[in-house]
């Protein structure tokens, strides 16, 4: 995921549009599809900042029914990157550096997509999950299970208690 900047770093543009597509990302267990990253460099002498959206396609697994489900993600970004070395000098604080004729955003995206992680990864507010006894997918199924008092959540503590009643 890389930006050519040759143009700002000659003086030729103050500016340069960039867009990335196709570009690849796997992050943990996360499978992500159609990415597209788009946005500006601009040159403000002591670094380069770089403004823009990422869109892209996240694949989850439900945690209620353990289903894989895709969710798109749209966000927006903007942060700077100072150059490797220079002489304006990097303080360790900074967390995006280029060196040479481009700049590398894969870095950038993957910490962007992090930071907004979902907490709770639920295919739908009404999944009704998988049936605590039987574990067929109750979204796709019915069953016969007597669960009616028990949320499903609370079924795991239920067994526990009922444990150590026994
Ligand atoms: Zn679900
Ligand atoms: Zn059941």
């Amino acid at each position: 995921m890389k930006i050519d900047i040759s143009d700002i770093k000659r003086g030729n543009v103050k500016s340069k549009s960039f867009h990335i597509s196709q570009a690849f990302l796997l992050l943990s267990d996360i499978e992500y599809s159609d990415i597209q990253i788009g946005g500006e460099v601009i040159d403000n002498h002591t670094a380069l900042e770089v403004t823009g959206e990422i869109a892209v396609a996240a694949k989850y697994v439900c945690g209620r029914c353990l289903e894989p489900f895709t969710v798109s993600i749209h966000l927006s970004f903007h942060e700077s990157f100072r150059e490797l070395g220079s002489v304006s000098g990097v303080d360790d604080a900074e967390r995006f550096s280029y060196q040479g004729d481009s700049i590398d955003v894969s870095g950038l995206v993957q910490t962007e997509l992090v930071l907004n992680e979902p907490i709770t990864r639920i295919c739908s507010s009404e999944c009704r999950g998988l049936c605590p006894v039987c574990g067929v997918n109750l979204n796709q199924q019915t069953c016969e299970c007597k669960t009616d008092s028990v949320n499903p959540q609370f079924a795991a503590l239920q067994q526990l208690l009922d444990k150590k009643k026994s």
